[in-house]
């Protein structure tokens, strides 16, 4: 059956049709239409009680349908256990940090107003355009250089911690990181701002690949203590079709481009800057994976099966599958699962039919595309 994704037009989202989630959202619907100067942030496809998609043909909820039909659609389970998004980026997103299911549960017992989920919510980002990103702890060894470089921010966290990265221990940078996040608000801005008017600083950051990144979040957060998580974590750069896995404790922010998001049905963020949001701290200092890795490792790869392309986290609750071939061959049978998959379809038009063998797509010849493309949410794939 075929579904209306949710949009959000969050203010970090792209501007109108410059927006994926606007074009997609147009394509969708016809009851959409997007307006020029509007952010829109996320598309959302799944049955999370923030922004259900709707059956096409009777507007129903997609959660009440499934509560309904459990047995025949989603392999008895009343929900769906992933939530499947678009995201268009044009300002960052808060650097975060998702809590392992054990630490959500508890999280959500002791704060349930700030934490309002009780599920973990490891993520898989896959880029739809040029996609930028921070993920995970630099190596220790690449902090330290990058502290010894900005004198203000070895001043700001102390030469003696920093010293201390040299014992390559996450206790070492757990130090480091917790220094700065819980450094008073004037001595960050002036690190910031001393590092923003400096010459010498500014050819630094550019021989380092991260001048444009701290002018344009200075531009949109300005002294905001995310600005200096650039000296921590990995940037990264995804070509289209290219992937990270965000696994509890990692911390992380997209910083623009398109994405396509999958991700446990979940809500659950511990933010840490570039927010004007509630700032959890303590809960995010004790939280983090102080495991320093290089970018190259950041990189989630994918495996091929017959013509899938499938990305498989560690986690059970969803895979995404990427479906890439020529129209020419007509139809193309879908893997069998008795739990529901969302298939977002990219280029190309298709019509899903059903016979004995299970679900195939049969092509559309009127199709200008040469190639059908389509992503696919989907659980437990083993
Ligand atoms: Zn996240």
């Amino acid at each position: 059956m075929e579904l209306i994704g949710d949009v959000k037009t969050y203010e970090w989202g792209k501007l109108g049709l410059d927006s994926e989630v606007a074009k997609l959202a147009q394509l969708n619907s016809v009851k959409f239409t997007a307006v020029e100067g509007t952010p829109y942030s996320e598309f959302w496809m799944g049955d999370h009680p923030s922004g259900p998609s709707l059956l096409k043909d009777t507007s129903q909820e997609l959660g009440a349908f499934i509560a309904e039909n459990a047995d025949s659609a989603n392999g008895s389970m009343k929900s769906l256990p992933f939530l499947f998004k678009v995201l268009s980026i044009r300002k960052a997103l808060s650097v975060q940090v998702h809590p392992n299911k054990e630490e959500a549960e508890r999280l959500h017992a002791e704060h349930p107003d700030i934490y309002k989920d009780a599920n973990h919510k490891p993520e898989l980002a896959i880029a739809l355009t040029t996609f930028r990103a921070l993920c995970g702890f630099r190596p220790l060894a690449e902090i330290q250089g990058l502290c010894k470089k900005f004198e203000p921010l070895m001043q700001l966290i102390g030469p003696e911690i920093i010293e201390n990265l040299e014992s390559n221990t996450p206790e070492s940078l757990k130090l480091c990181y917790s220094k700065l996040m819980t450094s008073a608000q004037d001595d960050i801005t002036k690190c910031i701002e001393t590092i923003r008017d400096d010459a010498k600083h500014q050819e630094e950051l550019e021989a380092c690949g991260l001048k444009d990144i701290f002018a344009t979040l200075y531009k949109d957060f300005p002294n905001d203590v995310g600005i200096l998580s650039i000296f921590f974590l990995n940037v990264i750069n995804l070509k289209p079709g290219q992937a990270i896995f965000l696994a509890a404790k990692e911390p992380h922010a997209y910083l623009e481009g398109d994405c396509l998001e999958c991700m446990a049905c979940s809500d659950n963020v511990i933010r840490a800057g570039l927010t004007p949001k509630f700032k959890d701290i303590h809960t995010l200092i004790e939280t983090l994976n102080y495991n320093g890795e290089p970018a190259e490792k950041k990189l989630f790869q994918s495996a091929k099966i017959d013509d899938l392309e499938l990305f498989v986290p560690p986690v059970k609750d969803f895979s995404v599958g990427k479906i890439h071939i020529p129209i020419t061959n007509t139809f193309y049978q879908m893997r069998h699962s008795k739990y529901a998959s969302i298939l977002l379809v990219l280029d190309g038009e298709a019509i899903i039919k059903t016979r004995d063998s299970g679900c195939y797509l049969e092509f559309y010849r009127k199709s200008e595309a040469d190639n059908f493309t389509a992503y696919m949410a989907m659980y437990n794939f083993f």
